[in-house]
């Protein structure tokens, strides 16, 4: 067995000051970290709980928007009067995620946080991963990638991020708030996960000793023409192929604004940038679906077993803006 220091700090100061020990990682609810030690592919020496920091709350903002907490269970953040009124698609997105039994216990933060599922990543027992053990290669840019990357992919790394909630706030430009021992940030989620590049080890830009402490939602009106699309291989606990969050801002039957976002399909929650400015200005009548669709994935690179994904991922964003255009 490995000794383990276990932290529990009363204030957010303390745990910044427990998570400036050697390989010390926060720990909230706990539903992939303590999957990842038991597998030996996360190495904690210190665990800092961070379940007692007051992180536990949901509240409107000055402006008009939400704050989450990062310790807020995903079960109560999709089921709060808040989230549910004002933002039925993040609601959508959490439910579609893991199980009833997991989302009870997993929490924003740690959710925000969650590592891929490549197969190769999650067992040590294949010694070819990049993410895992750098410089070691790619299993998977030869081997099993049906499920993984085809937009923003690099030769070191081909995985996919695992987080439907993730998905949901980029189509809602969500912005993580984080305190450090260099002070607050405040991170756009489209700059919070990274593309894997020359270092797919690294995930997020968070910096060492960093803690997400709430996420914000700006105030909306996309909450009616806004839907959540997760096509997965059964209908209950399985990680999407492909999924797709669609946010349009609808004021007079004439699209303002559109985020459309995709999961499963790369290294980061993906915000198809292209297709969601050719939304821009439409009336709701004059909107050529097949042709937004299609920008969406206008940059894909289909890996040996994964090219399916390409007409999936069109399929889904048609399906997705469909529903979010004619919600009543
Ligand atoms: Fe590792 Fe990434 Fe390759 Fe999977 S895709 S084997 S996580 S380097």
């Amino acid at each position: 067995m490995l000794p383990l220091v276990y932290s529990r700090p009363a204030d957010i100061r303390a745990a910044l000051t427990a998570a400036s020990a050697a390989d010390a990682y926060f720990i909230g609810g706990g539903t992939n970290l303590l999957d990842l030690m038991k597998a030996g592919v996360e190495k904690a020496k210190t665990l800092v709980d961070v379940n007692h920091l007051g992180l536990d709350r949901i509240e409107s903002t000055a402006d008009g928007g939400v704050r989450i907490g990062a310790g807020v269970r995903n079960t109560d953040a999709a089921n709060h009067t808040l989230i549910r009124t004002n933002y039925p698609l993040l609601s959508q997105a959490f439910l579609a995620g893991a199980s009833a039994q997991l989302r009870n216990m997993a929490t924003v933060g740690g959710n925000l946080m969650q590592r891929t599922r490549c197969d190769y990543f999650v067992d040590t027992a294949f010694e070819h991963c990049n993410k895992r053990k750098p410089g070691s290669g790619c299993a998977a840019l030869e081997g099993f990638n049906k499920l993984h990357a085809i937009l923003g992919a690099s030769d070191r790394c081909v995985a996919v991020n695992p987080s439907d909630m993730s998905v949901a706030l980029v189509a809602l430009d969500a912005v993580v708030n984080v305190q450090g021992p260099e002070g607050e940030r405040h991170i756009p989620i489209v700059e919070f996960h990274r593309l894997p590049g020359d270092h797919p080890e690294i995930d997020t830009t968070l910096k060492r000793g960093e803690l997400i402490t709430s996420v914000d939602l700006p105030k909306t009106t996309a909450t009616r023409n806004a839907n959540y699309l997760k096509v997965r291989e059964r209908s209950s606990y399985a990680f999407a192929l492909v999924s797709v969050a669609v946010a349009l801002n609808v004021p007079d039957h004439r699209i303002d604004s559109a985020r459309i976002a995709l999961g499963g399909v790369a290294h980061k929650p993906w915000l198809a940038e292209k297709a969601s400015a050719a939304l821009t200005g439409k009336s709701k009548n004059d909107i050529d679906y097949a042709a937004v669709a299609a920008l969406a994935v206008a940059d894909a690179k289909p890996l040996s077993q994964n090219g399916y994904k390409i007409p999936l991922a069109k399929n889904a964003v048609e399906r997705a803006l469909r529903a979010a255009v004619e919600a009543a």
